[in-house]
């Protein structure tokens, strides 16, 4: 069989400890075997990071806004005791934070859906996917333990020094106080990244605030992102056949939990991060979800949800045989493989990127699976644990594998 080509490199970004790991047993097993695999080559692990003073990380997010398609494996975010561990000069900050802060945009996670694992909500037939806004609001407020009586006071100061000032509370005794800020432009990037997302993946759209109580703040989003929509996103909505709902937040968790799936939740930066963990256990797990930061002008990067699985590398080190899911791994790549190949107009590559997904889901529904999906099987055929490796193996077999139709032409 003829290798498929590529035309655009993909960024690649390695990363760290298992997941290092699995990184190169995926493309070896099940990349490079099919795929004259281009790709543009960043080294993210953390010896390299410091080696680099971090700049390769830096390096590797301005290329993927060059050539607008990244996979990303998991990294450590060090910590004092990584310091200790890598020898580090300083504790580098989160790559995932850097790529972030120069790719502006919004982070997508949907679970991998299989049968036989089955969500804890049962209704729950298709997939959520939680789009966060990752900027602002309480995560970079301002906070004061008021101690004791007090006038507490909202105030603005114009750059040209006109000040408005008004009253949040008379204190009587001690209490707290807190000031959150969003930015009219975060928020118009946050609108066109999901708007984009939707319409790239010929889903509805949901949105939810609190707009009723916080009649200035949250109604700005809704408003922006209301205009947003009108401006931009109408005509192809409803030309792709698809929705756009706003609604509040407390109606929207109800609905959530009554739905069959199948669309995309938005939510402002501290709703995505609670919902997004009550979406992902409900589903199942953290290493059957795909992960993709969206720009909102059009750069994605793929990547795992979860970590590095630092416990399984370390016994893997001793010599261990480990059972780590390679999944959420699996899927950067091939999302970010059919992403490159929708953009080049290679439509052999992204039907290369999700047969490979399917003979992966596949591979699960046959019973052959690792460790940790072992406890949530509710499926029909008998478990087996495997390891990785044999994994990955086993989907190579199926992929060979000829089809049905192939076998009645034989
Ligand atoms: P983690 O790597 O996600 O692992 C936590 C636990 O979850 C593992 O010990 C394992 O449980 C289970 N698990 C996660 N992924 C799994 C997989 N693919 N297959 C099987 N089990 C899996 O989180 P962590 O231990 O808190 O963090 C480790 C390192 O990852 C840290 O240095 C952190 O900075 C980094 N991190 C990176 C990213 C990223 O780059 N996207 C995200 C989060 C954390 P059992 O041990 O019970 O089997
Ligand atoms: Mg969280």
């Amino acid at each position: 069989m003829d290798k498929l080509q590529m035309k655009t490199p993909l960024v690649e970004m390695d990363g760290d400890e298992m997941t290092r790991i699995l990184w190169q047993q995926i493309k070896e097993e099940l990349l490079e075997p099919y795929i004259d695999l281009k790709t543009e080559y960043y080294d993210l692990g953390l010896p390299h990071r410091e080696e680099t003073g971090d700049q390769v990380t830096i390096d590797a997010a301005q290329a993927n806004k060059k050539y607008g398609v990244a996979v990303k494996c998991a990294t450590i975010t060090p910590n004092a005791q990584r310091v200790e561990e890598y020898k580090l000069s300083q504790m580098w900050k989160s790559p995932n934070g850097t790529i972030r802060a120069i790719l502006d945009g919004t982070v997508f996670r949907a679970p991998i859906m299989v049968k036989g694992l089955n969500p804890v909500v049962k209704n729950w037939q298709a997939p959520i996917t939680i789009a966060r806004h990752a900027f602002g609001d309480v995560y970079k407020a301002a906070e004061y333990k008021v101690p004791g009586p007090g006038k507490a006071e909202l105030v603005f100061t114009a750059s040209d020094g006109a000040e408005t000032r008004q009253t949040i509370h008379q204190f009587d005794g001690p209490g707290v106080l807190q000031g959150q800020f969003n930015m009219e432009a975060s928020i118009t990037s946050f609108a066109h990244s999901c708007f984009q997302f939707a319409l790239d993946t010929r889903q509805d759209l949901w949105f939810s605030t609190k707009d009723t109580i916080s009649k200035q703040y949250d109604h700005t989003f809704k408003d922006i992102f209301a205009a947003v929509y009108e401006e931009d996103y109408k005509a192809k909505f409803e030309q792709t056949g698809i929705t756009y709902f706003y609604t509040l937040i407390d109606d929207a968790v109800a609905r959530v939990i009554r739905s069959k799936g199948g669309f995309i939740w938005a939510c402002k930066n501290y709703d995505g991060d609670v919902m997004s963990d009550m979406v992902s256990t409900a589903f199942g797990s953290l290493a059957m979800m795909t992960s993709v930061l969206v720009s909102p002008d059009g750069n994605y990067e793929y990547e795992a949800a979860h970590g590095t699985v630092t416990q399984h590398y370390y016994r893997h080190l001793k010599g261990e045989q480990v059972s780590t899911n390679p999944m959420a791994t699996l899927f950067a790549w091939t999302g970010a493989l059919a992403k490159r190949g929708e953009l080049d107009g290679l439509p052999e590559l992204t039907a290369f990127a999700r047969k490979l997904e399917k003979a992966a889901i596949d591979t699960i529904e046959s019973g052959v699976m690792t460790g940790d999906l072992v406890g949530l099987w509710e499926g029909a055929a008998k478990p087996r644990k495997v390891t990785g490796l044999e994994f990955l193996r086993a989907i190579r077999e199926r992929l060979c594998a000829p089809t049905k139709t192939e076998v009645k032409h034989l």
